[in-house]
Order: structure tokens, then C-alpha cells, then sequence
């Protein structure tokens, strides 16, 4: 006798499950964005974040920086509504905080430990996935420039130091003396953080004492609690994405120490099919993270949106590993993101043709 032909029923449940994840994703991707702004074009900058409290914050040091920001914004949103650039749009936007010596970046950067200035800045176009950084430079008056014109002129992505001067120079750019650099502000905040770094180093040579076989590091540095690094990500009319970010790093950085923000991928990013991000904060965690990149990964790969990607990576994965900062973000379609895990984070928006300048900093 021929035997009975069994009915298979294995593949419902998985048929069952495709469909209701297919739905569930669906519903998502609608959900998520409908709060955020969006609109054609628009800019989105930062001036750093960190631990600021409104008592810690005078209120004609904040209008100060309100000030700076909302022309840094605006300088940028003047180019996108005239037709131009994203690239130019963040480019003058960066230019503005780098010539203020309220950030740290070009002329307000900190010093290294060694009473220098090193700075490093990155710029990405979103639309050929290009770019160009610089990192340790120490007579670039406005680094992102030179970061644009390494991209743009020079066959590599990222010049350091010396090799990165002598290409400015080779382009035309005039070398400043590195006294331009100076602040008295930023100079005392040095002397400071030094004293702090004595007393600690004090405290363990007592516990040592104690325990011996304890070890010593050079660099049980304290971990930053203000990073005012600059940065601004922009969609222009004709859809394309860009981000640029400008720093000094982390005051008393030790020898050759780079951040985050002239790494391609950690502290800027900028994709035409996802979204464009400059980051500030602990600059070794957004390394680690590989926190711009991460943010775009998630919305190509997952179809996030870009709240989603941004909220997961700086308040779920950034805070958990201990790292501290924030970034600013926009996407294909204009909309825009701002998370921060610190108390603060100086930060500014122009959307729209006739967009006002929004700045806020808690
Ligand atoms: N991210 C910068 C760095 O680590 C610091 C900052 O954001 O101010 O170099």
C-alpha cells in the first residue's frame, strides 16, 4: 500500500511571524519621525556640550553665546536659502565659532598639556561620501578650511601636524603665529586643571604608600566635564548632506592625543541616503562607538529613522559605556535630531526658507 502523503504545516508559524515583523516595522518607520521638524533645507549647529547648570552659567556670559551661535547659524542658512551649498553652508557656519574665542576651536582652543594648541578638524559631503581632516595642526587659523581643501585638493582624507601645514602652505593658506591662539581664559583654565592633576597625584602617591603593588598611570587623567568643540551638519536645496566639525581637543591632552572629531565616522559623518552628524563630548568613547557612522548604520540598515538612530546610540549605547557629549544631526529629509546625555549643550537650528534661528543650551 502506498503510503499516505503527510501534510506539512512547519511554515505557518513562520509565514505568521514574517508578516506581523513586516507590519511592526512599517508602523515604526510611520511613527518615529512625526514629531521631529522637518523641512527642505535647514542648518543644525553646536558649541559643545557639557556639565552646565543655570547657576553655573552667567546669564551675560550665555547671552554671549547665544549671540555667537545664532550668527554662526545664520551665516550658514544665508548660503543654503540663496541656492548654495551644503558644504558652504557648514564650512561659514564652522568659520564664525572657530574665529570666536568663546569655543574651543581656532582662536578659543585649549591647551595640551604642554601649553600648546593642536587642533583638529574633519568635513564630510554627503553626496560622493567624501572627505577631509586635519588633525594637530598648530598655525591653521581656521582649520575646517583646510580640511575642505584637503579634501578637495589633495588626494588623501586626513593630514596631520607638520605634513598638514606644509600642504596649507603649498594651497596659499597664510600660517598664523601659534600666539594667535592665546587666551588669558583658557590659559588660567590650564593652570587649573594642573593643580587639580598635583593634588590627585598626591592622593595616590598616599595610597600607594599604602599599597604598593598599586600601578600608576601617566595618563589617570580627570575626565572632561565641558567640551566646546563646534560643529554643524546642513541639507541643501538640492538634497545633499554635510557635516563639519572643528576642535582643540581636550584641555591637557597629552602628546599627540587626537578626538574624535577629525575621525571620519566617530565625531563627523555625512551620507545623502541616511543623515549628516558632528559630535562633541569624550572624544575617546565617540572613537570607540564610532558614534556619527553608527547613528547613519542603523537608519540604512535597520530603516530608523533618524530620532531612533540618534537617541540609541547617544543615550542608550554612548551613556553605558560611560562616555559623555552629544551630537547634532539632520536627515535626508530635513528632519532633525539633538540628544545630549550631558546637562548641557550649546546648540542652534535655522529650518526652512523663512526659519528663525532657534539656540538654546539645556
Ligand atoms: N570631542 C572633542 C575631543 O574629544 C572634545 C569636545 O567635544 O570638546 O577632542
Amino acid at each position: 500500500m502506498a503510503p499516505k502523503k503527510q501534510l506539512h504545516f512547519g511554515w505557518i508559524p513562520f509565514v505568521v511571524c514574517t508578516v506581523l515583523s513586516l507590519f511592526a516595522a512599517s508602523c515604526r518607520k510611520e511613527a518615529a519621525p512625526a514629531e521631529a521638524p522637518r523641512a527642505s533645507f535647514g542648518i543644525v549647529i553646536h558649541g559643545g556640550a557639557g556639565a552646565m547648570s543655570r547657576q553655573s552659567v552667567k546669564p551675560e556670559r550665555e547671552a554671549l553665546f547665544r549671540q555667537k551661535l545664532s550668527e554662526a547659524v545664520l551665516a550658514g542658512h544665508q548660503i543654503l536659502k540663496a541656492g548654495g551649498s551644503s558644504l558652504d553652508a557648514v564650512e561659514a557656519a564652522v568659520r564664525v565659532m572657530e574665529d570666536s574665542p568663546l569655543f574651543n576651536a581656532g582662536k578659543g582652543a585649549v591647551f595640551t598639556s604642554e601649553g600648546t594648541n593642536e587642533l583638529d578638524a574633519c568635513i564630510m559631503d554627503g553626496q560622493m561620501l567624501k572627505a577631509g581632516s586635519v588633525a594637530g595642526v598648530k598655525r591653521i587659523k581656521n582649520p575646517i578650511s583646510l580640511a575642505r581643501l584637503v579634501m578637495e585638493k589633495s588626494p588623501h582624507v586626513m593630514m596631520v601636524a607638520e605634513g598638514a601645514e606644509k600642504f596649507a602652505m603649498e594651497q596659499g593658506v597664510t600660517l598664523v603665529d601659534p600666539k594667535y591662539f592665546f587666551t588669558q581664559e583658557r590659559w588660567d583654565s590650564l593652570q587649573r586643571a594642573k593643580e587639580r592633576e598635583k593634588e590627585r597625584e598626591k592622593e595616590r602617591e598616599k595610597e600607594r604608600e599604602k599599597e604598593p603593588k598599586r600601578s600608576s598611570s601617566l595618563f589617570d587623567m580627570t575626565i572632561p566635564e565641558k567640551f566646546g568643540t563646534v560643529g554643524a551638519v546642513a541639507l541643501d536645496k538640492a538634497g545633499n548632506l554635510a557635516a563639519a566639525t572643528s576642535t582643540g581637543g581636550t584641555q591637557n591632552k597629552r602628546f599627540g592625543r587626537v578626538g574624535d572629531c577629525p575621525i571620519v565616522g566617530a565625531g563627523t559623518y555625512a551620507n545623502n541616503q541616511t543623515c549628516a552628524v558632528s559630535a562633541t563630548g569624550h572624544g575617546e568613547y565617540f572613537i570607540r562607538l564610532n558614534v556619527a557612522h553608527d547613528i547613519s548604520a542603523i537608519m540604512e540598515y535597520r530603516g530608523a529613522s533618524l530620532e531612533e538612530a540618534a537617541n540609541q546610540v547617544v543615550k542608550e549605547k554612548l551613556t553605558k559605556l560611560g562616555g559623555t557629549g552629544g551630537i547634532v544631526a539632520i536627515d535626508k529629509q530635513g528632519r532633525i535630531a539633538l540628544p545630549f546625555n550631558t546637562s548641557g549643550m550649546w546648540r542652534g537650528y535655522v529650518l526652512g526658507p523663512e526659519g528663525k534661528a532657534v539656540v538654546a543650551v539645556f
